[in-house]
């Protein structure tokens, strides 16, 4: 591929929604992600909603997003949390069949029309002071009239171990080093909050 409207960097839940918004609106729409058959996947613990981030589903799905569709699809069981408390403080939370979640999010971005390209960008290609086409590291660019970075936990991402720590992202994926190193400081801090969480921190435990 060479050209599109919108080019989403990331397939996770940022990605997913920005790149179906994107075709909603009629945007010729690519997605680039490290691993296709990893699109929509839920990294840990496969749950959504909860007290705080429910309301965010909730708002996601007002807006025609497709989490609370994927989760509803992929649900094994539904809880209200904080049933004891005050309405003010009760959370819907549903607990996920995680391949289900994931090939729903897949199927959603198929039939709008998204073309996924997995790979990884390493850089953007800029005329003046804005990005024009970004650059694969198998070789070759796409170059696009707009693009979200969805890169998400990958940006940079650091695992920890006890002591030990090295580079890489969730469960045997590779961290976003190079695209990091490429952005604007002012980007890459925005993802300083990054989790240190990864199974192999509890084998110390
Ligand atoms: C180990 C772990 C456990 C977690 N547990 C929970 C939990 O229990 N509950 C909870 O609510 N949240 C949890 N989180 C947080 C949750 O996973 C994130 O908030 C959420 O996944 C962020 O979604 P995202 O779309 O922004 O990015 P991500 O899900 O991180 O997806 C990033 C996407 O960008 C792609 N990408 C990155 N760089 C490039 C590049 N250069 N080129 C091409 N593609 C690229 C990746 O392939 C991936 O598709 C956990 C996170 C981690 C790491």
């Amino acid at each position: 591929m060479t050209d599109t409207d919108v080019l989403v960097i990331g397939g996770g839940h940022a990605g997913a929604e920005a790149a179906l918004a994107a075709a909603r609106m009629g945007a010729r729409t690519a997605m680039v992600t490290m691993n296709a058959a990893r699109i929509g996947m839920l990294s840990c613990n496969p749950s959504v909603g909860g007290v705080a981030k429910g309301t965010l589903v909730r708002e996601i799905d007002a807006l025609g997003g497709v989490m609370g569709e994927a989760a509803d699809f992929a649900s094994v069981q539904f809880r209200m949390l904080n049933r004891s408390r005050g309405p003010a403080v009760w959370g819907p939370r549903v607990q996920c069949d995680g391949r289900a979640y994931s090939s729903f999010v897949r199927r959603a971005l198929r039939s709008s029309g998204v073309e996924v390209v997995e790979g990884e960008v390493e850089q953007f290609r800029w005329a003046g002071d804005r990005a024009v086409s970004a650059v694969l590291s198998a070789g070759g660019a796409i170059c696009f009239r707009s693009a979200v970075v969805a890169a998400g936990t990958f940006l940079g991402a650091v695992l920890f171990r006890g002591r030990e720590r090295w580079s890489g992202g969730r469960a045997g994926d590779k961290s976003s080093d190079r695209l990091c190193a490429h952005l604007p400081a002012e980007v890459s801090t925005w993802n300083a909050s990054r989790r240190g969480l990864h199974r192999g921190c509890w084998q110390d435990r």
